[in-house]
C-alpha cells in the first residue's frame, strides 16, 4: 500500500527525516510512536504531500508520487496524477480542522462533491451511512461548534472515510481531547482496524498501539529506530531511546 525509500527533509538547516524508509501492507495497523519532535507528523505530510520531500522515493498503492534517482533531489508526479495518488489516503488531525460553517453532513460531502465531482444523491446516502457507523447521525444537520471533541473528531474521520480512502493517516487524534472523550474516538479507530483497513497512526495510547497495532515503528531524531511486530517491541524494545520512552509512557 505504501512503500517509501530513504526519505530526506529539512526544514532550513534542521533535518526532519533522515532517510526514513518503510513499507505497508494492505490492512496493516501501524504505531507510530517517538518523542516530541522526532519526525513523526512531518513523515505523515510526507507521505500524503502535505510536504514535499527533498529526496527519496514515495509509492503509493504502487504508484509513484516522488522519486529520486541517485541521490538527486525528489521529482513529484505532475500535479493531476499526485492528487489522484494521495485522494487514496485519509487524514485526521489532532485539532479535527472541520470546516465550522458546514454542518455535520456538509462536512462529510463536501469533498465528494467539490473534488469527485460526485452528484449530491450518491454521496448524501454514503456520508448518512458512515455517520450511523461513528455514531453520529442525530448530530447530521449540527454545526461542529455544538460537539464536543470527541464527536468532532469522529465526525473527521467519517468525513475521511467519505472519500473511500485505501489508507488513513492518523495524527495523534485523541491528543487535543479530554481523557473521558478518547475512548470513543479510540473505539471507532479500532472498528476500521478490525474491517482490514491499512492505517498509520501516530499515537501516545500505548494500550491502544499494544492493543490494535500489528507494528510498531519508533522515531528517534529524525530517523525509524524501531520497525518491529508490536508485541515484540512491548515485550522488548531495543533501542535506549525507546526503552526510555515506554518507561516514561508506561
Ligand atoms: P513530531 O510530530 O514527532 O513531534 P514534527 O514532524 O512535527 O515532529 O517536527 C519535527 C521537527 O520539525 C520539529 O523540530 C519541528 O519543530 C520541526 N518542524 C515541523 N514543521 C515545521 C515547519 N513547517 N517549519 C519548520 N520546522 C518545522
Ligand atoms: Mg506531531
Amino acid at each position: 500500500m505504501i512503500c517509501a525509500t530513504d526519505l530526506h527533509k529539512r526544514f532550513g538547516s534542521l533535518q526532519v527525516l533522515g532517510g526514513v524508509s518503510l513499507s505497508v501492507a494492505p490492512g496493516e495497523v501501524i504505531a507510530v510512536i517517538g518523542p516530541s519532535g522526532s519526525g513523526k507528523s512531518t513523515l505523515l505530510r510526507c507521505l500524503n504531500h502535505l510536504e514535499h520531500i527533498d529526496r527519496g522515493t514515495i509509492q503509493i498503492g504502487g504508484d509513484t508520487l516522488a522519486q529520486s534517482h541517485g541521490g538527486a533531489a525528489a521529482h513529484y508526479a505532475p500535479p493531476r496524477e499526485a492528487r489522484r495518488i494521495c485522494q487514496r489516503m485519509g487524514m485526521v488531525f489532532q485539532h479535527f480542522n472541520l470546516f465550522p460553517h458546514l454542518t455535520v453532513l456538509e462536512n462529510l460531502i463536501e469533498a465528494p462533491l467539490t473534488v469527485k465531482g460526485l452528484k449530491r444523491e450518491q454521496v448524501v446516502p454514503v456520508a448518512e451511512g458512515l455517520l450511523r457507523k461513528v455514531g453520529l447521525i442525530d448530530k447530521r444537520d449540527n454545526y461542529p461548534a455544538r460537539l464536543s471533541g470527541g464527536q468532532k473528531q469522529r465526525v473527521a474521520i467519517a468525513r475521511a472515510l467519505a472519500m473511500q480512502p485505501d489508507i488513513m493517516l492518523f495524527d495523534e487524534p485523541t491528543s487535543a481531547l479530554d481523557p473521558e472523550l478518547t475512548g470513543e474516538v479510540l473505539r471507532t479507530m479500532r472498528e476500521l482496524a478490525q474491517e482490514r483497513m491499512t492505517m498509520l497512526v501516530v499515537t501516545h495510547e500505548m494500550a491502544f498501539a499494544r492493543e490494535v497495532a500489528h507494528r510498531v515503528i519508533f522515531m528517534a531524531d529524525a530517523q525509524i529506530v524501531e520497525d518491529r511486530p508490536a508485541r515484540d517491541f512491548f515485550a522488548d524494545p531495543h533501542h535506549p531511546r525507546a526503552r526510555a520512552f515506554l518507561e516514561h509512557m508506561l
